[in-house]
């Protein structure tokens, strides 16, 4: 029966809908059919999606495999090279003020070979692994966010990584020398009415009469670099599928050359931060584009976005990291010299529990990006969804923590701008400028909320191949009781091995203080997977309205991961000769934190008052609780 849970029937559009959606709105319906059918599968489930069936897999994480040598000695040289270029020429604070990246910086960006990091050699690029291109990201954005998001929406989102991963021969020919010699590339996907659900997606591309063109209309919001763009990928919709004799959605993408007749940059999007992200509206009128731009085949657009976004997911946690390791050298230094009551504040409890909330963490977030940094390097085809959107959603809100928390160290200085400490003499420690520009990542490239419904999509992939037949009252009876009693027999034998109350194997070689943590973890996800089993059972096929529900279980999976991956990566510092009380004192500390959370979150999930204030803020909506809102303008 197991093998039934790994090894799942091929999963197409048609035989894929496990889910029942006979009560959801048509909306609701057309934006789950497009992204199911959108779904990567993968037959060889990842460490994480394990877990959350009560699974014990140890052998995806560890041991993280090393660099390749020659890679990491040319990593090295590069990154010191890039280190003293930001240095010497890239001023962030006179970029935040001026909202303008100067010429001279891209140029010299392009000479370093910034624009094609990932890119591969002989189309011109530097050739690097995740794992590398991964500290370049955080260390771009530990000094200026602007930089950093030129680049990694460049080649994050932008044409390098969809073309590396879905492009014809032809086309990576053609366009990737141009994008990875400095030609700056974008990726519109938003629309006014599209941000988190591209179903309901306007802009067209009309096939000509030959078929050899489409005709690209309708307008994108927020396209990051787009002002500065040569090429765009650009997703539209296409001539509809019929799927059981109804239209089905169908999405491409396109590279778009920007000079193209008809695109237009209708404006440019100011923001909170983020103040030289060249970010416009982006208006296609006619446009025409030959067919042999279409990146990855006609009706995948949403797949080689959402796989696009999936891949380059990992570099906003990587600047997360910059961010917080920023957060955590800035309260070290004024944690440790601002006198205040007699001694350093950094001595002061409510201080301290700051600081080391923001050690703890900055560690964590670099332990979950470099094992699932690694995984990639490993097999570019390997399932790391779970891992990467937790990466993502965890990441950017735990550097989000830490920058509150730096905020808050540095008191009326953390709100302060650099150009006003300057101006008084003072040191200009970034805080409100890191700020404003890092609020966005929770926001943008998979919102924290979509990156839960996704985690929890993901996690209970394997009950819904199972057992989702059944449940749909979609399905014949003659399907669902067939399905039925094929699950009886899978659960029949998984639910009673949740209950096992020992720990799981850990690798021969694992130091034995980290060992006993990272094998206590086998024990926690039997828990967690048997709560899951548990909320399934209570409310069925209602169990996906219970965001906030699935959203504990979802951190409560996040905050095991990163346990494991602080086990993993603290056992590879301990190899390479970090002393180990330094090594075990973040881990100790992190793991304590993370308990506290993990326990918090179970309670949570058996009581709460999610019901009541999903009702009040439905009162809230239809105005009966105006009245709170009296007084002000
Ligand atoms: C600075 C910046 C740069 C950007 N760059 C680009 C770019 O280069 N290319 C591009 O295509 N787009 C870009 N975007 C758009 C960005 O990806 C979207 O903002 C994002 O996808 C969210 O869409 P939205 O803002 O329309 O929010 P909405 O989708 O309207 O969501 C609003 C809120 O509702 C929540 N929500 C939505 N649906 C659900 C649900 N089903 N369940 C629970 N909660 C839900 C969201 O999480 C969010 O909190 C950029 C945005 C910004 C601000």
């Amino acid at each position: 029966m197991s093998s039934q849970v790994q090894a799942p029937p091929p999963k197409t559009d048609e035989n894929r809908s496990v889910i029942d959606m006979s009560k959801m709105s048509e909306g609701q319906r057309a934006a789950l059919q497009v992204t199911e059918a959108a779904r990567e599968s993968h037959d060889d489930i990842s460490f994480v999606a394990h877990l959350f069936m009560g699974r014990w897999r140890p052998e995806k994480l560890y041991p993280v495999n090393e660099v390749d040598a020659a890679e990491k000695m040319r990593a090295d040289a590069f990154i010191a090279e890039l280190s003293a270029f930001l240095r010497a020429k890239v001023d962030a604070e006179m970029i935040d003020r001026t909202g303008e990246i100067p010429d001279e910086v891209m140029a010299g960006l392009a000479r370093l070979g910034c624009y094609g990091i990932k890119v591969p050699q002989q189309y011109g690029g530097l050739g690097f692994s995740q794992t590398t291109y991964c500290r370049v990201c955080q260390l771009l954005a530990s000094h200026c966010t602007n930089t950093f998001a030129h680049l990694s929406i460049h080649q994050s989102v932008g044409v390098p990584q969809p073309l590396m991963l879905f492009g014809t021969d032809e086309q990576k020919q053609k366009f990737l020398p141009r994008v990875a010699g400095g030609e700056i590339s974008a990726f519109a996907l938003t629309e006014a009415g599209v941000g988190s659900d591209p179903a309901r997606m306007t802009t067209k591309a009309t096939p000509t009469d030959d078929g050899e063109t489409f005709l690209l209309n309708g307008e994108k919001l927020w396209c990051s670099n787009g002002t500065r763009a040569g090429l765009l990928i650009v997703a539209a919709q296409t001539t509809p599928k019929l799927v059981n004799g109804k239209p089905r959605t169908q999405i491409t993408t396109f590279v778009v050359e920007a000079k193209a007749p008809g695109v237009e940059v209708v404006c440019r999007s100011q923001f909170m931060g983020h103040r030289a992200i060249y970010n416009g509206v982006m208006r296609f009128t006619n446009v025409r584009v030959p067919r042999a731009n279409i990146v990855g085949g006609e009706g995948r657009g949403l797949k080689v976005a959402l796989t696009t976004l999936n891949a380059g997911r990992l570099s906003i946690p990587a600047a997360s990291i910059g961010v917080a390791k920023r957060s955590l050298q800035i309260a070290r230094e004024w944690g440790g010299t601002r006198i205040q009551w007699g001694v350093p504040i950094g001595q002061h409890a409510a201080v301290a529990e700051k600081i080391r909330r923001i050690a703890a963490h900055a560690f964590a977030m670099e332990a979950m990006l470099l094992v699932t940094s690694r995984i990639v390097d490993r097999d570019k085809k390997a399932d790391i969804r779970l891992e990467a959107a937790m990466c993502k959603m965890w990441g950017t809100e735990k550097a989000w923590m830490c920058l509150d928390d730096v905020m808050q160290i540095r008191g009326g200085r953390g709100y302060e701008t650099e150009q006003s400490l300057i101006e008084r003499g003072e040191k200009p420690y970034p805080v409100e400028r890191l700020m404003r520009d890092n609020r966005v990542t929770t926001i943008f490239e998979g919102s924290s909320e979509i990156m839960r419904l996704f985690i929890m999509r993901e996690a209970l992939d394997p009950h819904l191949t199972v057992a989702g037949i059944a449940l749909n009252s979609e399905r014949p009876w003659g399907e669902r009781i067939a399905s039925a009693l094929k699950s009886a027999g899978f659960y029949l034998w998984w639910y009673p091995k949740q209950w096992l109350p020992f720990g799981g194997a850990v690798p021969a070689d694992m130091h034995p203080h980290l060992a006993a943590y990272f094998g206590e973890i086998a024990g926690w996800s039997r828990k967690l997977a048997r709560t899951l089993f548990h909320q399934m059972i209570k409310f069925g096929v209602n169990l996906e309205k219970r965001q906030v529900l699935l959203g504990r279980i979802a951190d409560i999976g996040s905050d095991l991961f990163a346990i494991a991956a602080t086990c993993v990566y603290a056992q590879k510092l301990l190899k390479e000769g970090e002393p180990e009380v330094k090594v075990f004192a973040l881990v100790d500390d992190f793991r304590a934190q993370a308990l506290l959370r993990i326990r918090q979150n179970f309670a949570g999930v058996s009581r709460n008052a999610d019901q009541s204030g999903y009702e009040l803020a439905q009162g809230v909506i239809k105005g009966d609780h105006q009245w709170v809102e009296r007084g002000i303008l």
